[in-house]
């Protein structure tokens, strides 16, 4: 039996690890070709050789997604590799809390950077071939901190925020050619992202409900069914957005 994305080429930011491996592997399961972008090629390529070896289709380019010409770049090898695009993973993402007092401004330019610049190159340069190919989806992979804010996550709060705003109004535009557009909204999923935090009252906060939330965090796989699920809806179905918690998440 067919697949659910059988025939569908599309490329995945931030897939060296997490949600976006997770994502790589659910799309070639449901029958899609993939194209994989970031900056550890290692791992990268490891993903490439293991779907290769199950018989899927899989390219990657290293890439810094911040970076527009790295993004660029990527696009073109996404399109170049697998004959087109008929989607968009915008998965990269970093999250580095703390309170705003006391912060490294660094920090938070690599969070807009990541966050809401890349993903704003790989969208603008991934739309025109969706455009010509007939149409396509963008998922936008935001968080529930992009709709519930709390101390310590200012500056992580307002990327999320914006990639939620922004996903809105590519809706609107995208619809006129074809693009469908999904917010995935993450709660806590056990992946690298929390290991990057170095602040201690950050990191007890992040044990401590890693500790509470136990066999119920969620996987990187439940997160990769909700993208694969909003990406193999019939044409006529936009699922605009996914939030996404473990069941045991108070906030
Ligand atoms: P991981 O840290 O496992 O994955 C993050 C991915 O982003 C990695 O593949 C990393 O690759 C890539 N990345 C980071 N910086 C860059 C860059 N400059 N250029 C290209 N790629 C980059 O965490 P997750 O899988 O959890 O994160 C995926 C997304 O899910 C993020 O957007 C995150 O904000 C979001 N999310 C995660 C939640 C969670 O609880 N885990 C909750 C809500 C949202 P590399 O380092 O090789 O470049």
């Amino acid at each position: 039996m067919p697949g659910s994305l059988e025939g569908r080429r599309v490329l995945i930011t931030g897939a060296s690890s997490g949600i976006g491996e997770a994502t790589a592997l659910a799309v070639v399961a449901e029958g899609g070709a993939v194209a994989l972008g970031a900056r550890r090629k290692d791992r990268l390529d490891s993903l490439v050789e293991r779907i290769g070896s199950e018989g899927g289709t899989a390219t990657a380019l290293e890439a810094d997604i911040s970076d527009e010409q790295q993004a660029r770049a990527l696009v073109d090898h996404a399109g170049e590799q697998l004959g087109g695009l008929d989607g968009l993973v915008n998965n990269a993402g970093v999250m580095l809390l703390g309170p705003l007092q006391g912060a490294d401004p660094s920090e938070w330019r690599t969070m807009i950077e990541v966050n809401c610049l890349g993903l704003l190159y790989s969208t603008h340069y991934a739309l025109p071939l969706m455009r010509d190919g007939g149409g396509g989806d963008v998922v936008n992979v935001a968080s529930v901190a992009g709709r519930i804010a709390a101390l310590g996550s200012g500056v992580y709060n307002m990327t999320k925020w914006g990639v939620v705003g922004y996903s809105e109004s590519l809706r609107q535009e995208g619809l006129h050619i074809g693009v469908r557009v999904t917010c995935v909204e993450p709660g806590y999923v056990e992946t690298e992202l929390q290991g990057h935090n170095k602040h201690p009252m950050v990191v007890e906060r992040i044990e401590q409900e890693r500790e509470r939330l136990g066999d119920g965090v969620l996987k990187s796989e439940d997160i990769a069914n909700a993208i694969v699920y909003a990406m193999s809806q019939p044409k006529h179905v936009s699922v605009n957005e996914i939030l996404v918690r473990p069941t045991a998440q108070t906030r």
